[in-house]
């Protein structure tokens, strides 16, 4: 490989292929997938598009989260391709590239905000790419689900302290606390469909809990995590989602923020980022559809461990999709 750099007939482009180039060099794009500048040209033939949602207009207490794009960009210059259990090499199996991020022209309204996330995955969907997105807080979710499930409800595998099952806050539905109730009453999940893990902390109601419970989902607390351990949580969400289309959500609060303190509503007492490893490789061979990593807050990330551990959690989950999609294309 060295000798390729020093050969002075290669070609330009081959020098800057983004996998070969000094990883610190070049614009950061995510997980050093090249990027798409032009949008409505290059699309057509991605086959997994990484998307930034720069959106925490949604909220309920410390924002940051549309920072998390930029600095999971940043941090994935530390990212690499052979995984090391797998030996998956996403970006040789698929065309992978990052298509930018969501381009807002009326961020400070929500309601057009929303429709504006909704319709850039809509353009993604109708490529037939798979979106793997990095938010954004978790409000993000149910425009992405409006655009990619409106044919069908999708299964979720969910990983959060939160169910995100909560109904209307200060005025609004559209909220960080809310995207899964949403997309439930909108048809876009079916909830018996769906698992959440690593559920956790104090709330002042049970509404959200008792929701997801009372619409059939399977709610694993961060307890009943412990006692089962990785490999039990691995094979319940399994028999849960099924060889159904299935849509992968994880909220960066769902680890200890010994992990992950880089994010708006930390609950301490959470999953080990080993744990959320192997519990993500444990999802290979389902009928993945798409995938995000939201809550990421770089203004509360001192060291910019938070923002690594959002690419790490992108990389898992880009092997997975990339094996399905490559599976889909020969089976
Ligand atoms: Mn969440
Ligand atoms: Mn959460």
């Amino acid at each position: 490989m060295a000798d390729k750099f020093m050969n002075d007939e290669v070609s330009y482009d081959a020098r800057f292929d983004p996998k070969l180039a000094p990883r610190y060099s070049e614009i950061a794009t995510f997980l050093r997938a090249p990027l798409v500048t032009d949008f409505d040209r290059e699309l057509a033939g991605v086959d997994i598009a990484l998307a930034g949602v720069p959106y925490d207009g949604g909220v309920t207490n410390r924002p940051g989260a549309r920072h998390g794009p930029r600095e999971i960009r940043n941090q994935s210059s530390l990212m690499r391709s052979i995984h090391h259990v797998t030996r998956i090499d996403p970006h040789a199996l698929c065309r992978v590239a990052d298509v930018g991020d969501v381009r807002f022209s009326a961020v400070m309204n929500n309601d057009a905000a929303r429709a504006e996330i909704r319709d850039f995955f809509e353009r993604v969907h109708a490529v037939r790419a798979l979106p793997l997105s990095a938010g954004g807080d978790h409000s993000v979710t149910y425009p992405i689900l409006e655009a990619i499930a409106r044919e069908r409800p999708v299964g979720v595998v969910h990983i959060d302290a939160h169910t995100d099952t909560w109904g209307e806050l200060q005025g609004s539905k559209f909220n960080h606390g809310s995207p899964f109730r949403l997309a439930v009453e909108d048809g876009l999940i079916d909830p018996t469909r769906m698992i959440q893990i690593g559920i956790r902390g104090a709330q002042n109601a049970e509404d959200g809990w008792q929701y997801s419970l009372d619409k059939g989902m399977r709610v694993i607390f961060i307890e009943e995590f412990e006692d089962l351990g990785v490999e039990a949580v691995i094979a319940e969400a399994r028999r849960v989602v099924g060889d159904g289309p299935t849509y992968v959500s994880f909220d960066v609060d769902g680890l200890d923020p010994v992990f992950a303190p880089g994010t708006g509503t930390p609950e301490v007492g959470g999953l080990t980022m080993r744990e959320a490893q192997r519990l993500l490789r444990g999802l290979r061979g389902l009928n993945l559809i798409g995938g995000d990593v939201v809550e990421v807050a770089p203004p509360f990330d001192q060291t910019g461990n938070t923002a690594l551990v959002g690419a790490t959690l992108m990389y898992e989950i880009l092997c997975l999709l990339a094996e399905a999609r490559a599976g889909a294309r020969s089976g």
